[in-house]
């Protein structure tokens, strides 16, 4: 009897399902939209549904799925497969997302961040290829690093390592974090934070074109990264003082991450990722400059971008059979 394993990649808009076959080929994919309206209940409820239909559209049986794997943008205690929170699906927090879907569907669930899950998939099918030891770190809304070595994901005692985004920088000065904290690193640098600060300095009556570029004073809370790089390139010099604070962050802490783990390869992924050179070049050659030693270290731009979500949580799934 042919085994199947099947990957679920819950983001806060979109959920992603794939069926992979024995030789770990995504053999099918489907996306619906996710219900941020539904109770943790009826969330799963459909998602069971979806998986349902999915196995009957590829004429597989339940009791041919060794496993699914689930990648949910929340904060998990892993061994309980318990959901905490999810900060851009507020419903979906306090519930045991894990035993509720697989006995439902009487199919193994195995219940992740969906970082750890994307590191899985860049250490097994992308940028990660080769390496014992990786670190992906997603640079987007937020910042996070899943450390992958020798195949496994590590999730530390709670299940929350990784989150260091969260060390803090500059303690008690800054804007403060959803971690309760001011100043945490990603509170300086992260996509969604990086905007708080172009507010208040927009409040404080700082010039930048990014105003007019949203249309208007009263439309301010339209800024985004996207806005940031165009006026970026225009030469704005609000957007090239955010621009510059985020490099620094960045570069401090992803050295201090290569001392803390003397991993030497990053691969980074997430929204800001897409900036390209113009980000990454100055990160690189700040790393470079608190980093005194000759040996090879790596920073390499996530390759598995379509299906990353599904092959990862499918990856959850084949590390521990
Ligand atoms: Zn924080």
């Amino acid at each position: 009897m042919d085994r199947y394993i099947m990957g679920i990649d819950v983001g806060g808009t979109k959920t992603a399902y794939g069926v992979l076959d024995g030789t770990q080929t995504l053999i099918r994919s489907l996306s619906h939209p996710s219900n941020g309206e539904a109770e943790p209940a009826a969330f799963f409820d459909h998602i069971a549904a979806n998986v349902e239909e999915l196995a009957a559209a590829c004429g597989i049986k339940k009791n041919q799925i060794s496993g699914i794997g689930l990648g949910m943008p929340s904060f998990i205690l892993y061994e309980e497969g318990y959901i905490v929170k999810t900060s851009n699906l507020v419903r979906i927090k306090e519930f045991p997302a894990r035993d509720y879907l697989s006995q439902k569907l009487g199919i193994p669930v195995v219940l992740d961040n969906d970082g750890r899950a994307a590191g899985l998939a860049e250490y097994r099918y992308g940028a990660g290829r080769g390496f014992d030891k990786m670190l992906y770190c997603p640079v987007s809304t937020g910042i996070s690093s899943a450390l992958i070595t020798g195949g496994q994901p590590y999730r530390g005692t709670y299940g929350w390592a990784g989150e260091t985004g969260h060390m803090i920088a500059t303690p008690g000065e800054g804007i403060e974090c959803g971690c309760g904290n001011r100043g945490c690193y990603m509170s300086w640098c992260s996509g969604s934070m990086i905007v708080k600060h172009i507010l208040q300095w927009i409040a404080a009556g700082e010039k930048t074109m990014m105003i007019d570029m949203v249309g208007g004073i009263d439309k301010t809370a339209n800024i985004d990264s996207i806005i940031l790089e165009a006026a970026y390139d225009k030469g704005d010099a609000m957007a090239v003082k955010a621009l510059n604070q985020m490099i620094h962050w960045l570069g401090v802490w992803f050295y201090n991450l290569y001392v803390t783990y003397n991993v030497n390869c990053f691969v980074l992924g997430g929204g800001l990722v897409k900036m390209g050179e113009k980000l990454l070049g100055p990160v690189r050659r700040t790393f470079d400059g608190y980093n005194h030693d000759k040996r090879p270290v790596y920073f390499k731009t996530a390759e598995c971008t379509e299906h990353c979500g599904v092959l990862g949580a499918a990856e959850l799934v084949r590390s521990i059979l």
